[in-house]
């Protein structure tokens, strides 16, 4: 790291203590920036690191609500607004019992370059509570959705903020905070929020734009290098959003998934998993993966879901969470010969094991540009709602490949330019940083 690198990094750590994925985040970001400040001495000269790495905002609020026995239920809420130099703050909200404000600023710092390499004018910001949906009714998930709105919506608008889903936020959430936030404002403001029912303002192709995206830049990435999806042996962790909509894409291009997971274990089909089975359990009944096994009681199950990456295979897709994948996890991959590894959760790899991926030659693809999908296409719904228009899922879906290779092409060529030519995680990370540093620098000291 070069002396502004390393100050930096020691200021971000000393005045966020305990806030270690934050502290991740940034480093690795910091790692790949040095020859960029070696180049260009104005973003030293004008504090753009000191700036980006403090947030523009941080909100920290108090979420009652009632559950089903008349209890009366304490959370924490969260919104980070972390940059908005290219556009209104941008990013999920998070809902899952480990959210504190470490979480919440990783997630939020990630967002600001992930947002940029989508091309679109969105700047970064995330959100969340320590709330967990699991095990609660609807009308509980109502009750907190609407007393976590009744703060926020002071705080956002759809020139402002525009919060989405995450862990924990899908359809049904996203509709009760709109619910809230219409009821408060006495507006339809549809760009508000993204991931909205289709009914009602949401765009095709966004409940399946993560998994896609993920797999469009995979693809990219793999034909760039005379290889292709066909016959490849998939494993995927989780079995949420990403990883759903990711197994379907890579099946239909010729894959086979033979593994995914829950945060209560991973479960193993060696004939390749049955997708509509999956979504059954998880989308329609919020079931667990275990559950499959009812139907396929060949296939096998494990409690130790950290333990998915022993299974042998050609590409791995982590789509749970963050620092899912060790530097054991990692070093089974490789030792089973894995081709390439795409971040499709935020992060889920921690600094030793995407170390030793790149060490050994595997082509990886960081989150910031594999998992930029959805945000890419929360963007094209915010289009359409300041449009007042509705695109078929086609047209979505072809804008969508063309955001990735974009993504992976832009991030070639300037890891190219900058002397790492072919370390996508740096190009992403200088590519990202140099459109908002630029946007930074043209507006002044703010
Ligand atoms: P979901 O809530 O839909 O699914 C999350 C999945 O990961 C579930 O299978 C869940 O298991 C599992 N999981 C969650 N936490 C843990 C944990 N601590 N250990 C093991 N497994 C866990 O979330 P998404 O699919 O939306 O998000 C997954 C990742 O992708 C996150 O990192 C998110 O930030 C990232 N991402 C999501 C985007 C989106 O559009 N949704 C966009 C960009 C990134 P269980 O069912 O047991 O809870």
């Amino acid at each position: 790291m070069s002396n502004y690198t390393e100050r930096v990094l020691k200021m971000v750590k000393d005045r966020n203590p305990g806030e270690v994925e934050f502290h991740q985040a940034v480093e690795e970001v910091l790692e790949s920036l040095n020859p960029v400040f070696e180049k260009h001495p104005e973003y030293e000269e004008n504090g753009i690191l000191e700036r980006l790495v403090e947030p523009e905002r941080q909100i920290i609020f108090r979420v009652p609500w009632v559950d089903d026995q008349g209890q009366t239920q304490v959370n924490r809420g969260f919104r980070i607004e972390f940059n908005s130099a290219l556009g209104p703050y941008k990013g999920g909200l998070r809902f899952h019992p480990s959210v504190y404000t470490g979480i919440v600023k990783f997630l939020g710092f990630e967002q600001i370059f992930k947002n940029a390499l989508t091309g679109r004018p969105i700047g970064g910001g995330k959100g969340g509570s320590d709330f967990d949906p699991k095990g609660k009714s609807d009308q509980e998930v109502m009750r907190f959705c609407q007393s976590f709105m009744t703060e926020l919506a002071r705080h956002i608008g759809d020139k402002t903020d525009v919060p989405a889903g995450d862990i924990g936020v899908g359809g049904r959430e996203i509709g009760y905070l709109f619910g809230q936030y219409k009821r408060i404002k006495n507006r339809y403001e549809a760009g508000v929020l993204t991931g909205k029912g289709l009914d009602w303002g949401g765009s095709l192709v966004r409940t399946e734009a993560t998994g896609y995206g993920l797999v469009y830049i995979l693809e990219e990435m793999l034909k760039e290098n005379d290889l292709s999806l066909n016959d490849k042996k998939v494993v995927i962790s989780g079995s949420g959003n990403v990883a759903i909509y990711a197994n379907e894409k890579v099946t239909q291009l010729g894959a086979k998934v033979v593994a995914m997971s829950d945060s209560s274990g991973y479960l193993y089909d060696e004939t390749g998993i049955d997708l509509e089975l999956i979504k059954e359990i998880k989308e329609v009944n919020r079931g667990r993966i275990k559950e499959y096994l009812e139907e396929y009681p060949e296939a096998e199950y494990s409690e130790d879901y950290s333990d998915i990456w022993s299974i042998d295979c050609d590409i791995a897709l982590p789509c749970a969470t963050q620092n899912e994948m060790d530097a054991v996890g990692a070093q089974k991959l490789i030792d089973n010969g894995v081709i390439a590894i795409g971040e499709g959760a935020n992060m889920p790899l921690t600094s030793d094991a995407v170390k030793l991926v790149k060490d050994n030659g595997v082509f990886f693809i960081p989150g910031k540009a594999a998992n930029a999908g959805g945000v890419a296409t929360s963007a094209i719904e915010m289009t359409q709602n300041a449009m007042f228009d509705e695109w078929t899922f086609d047209k979505v879906d072809q804008e969508l490949q063309k955001i990735m290779v974009n993504i992976y092409k832009n991030a070639s060529k300037v890891a190219a330019k900058y002397g790492l030519k072919g370390d996508l995680a740096a190009g992403a990370n200088i590519a990202g940083f140099l459109k908002v540093a630029n946007a930074m620098l043209d507006q002044g000291v703010v």
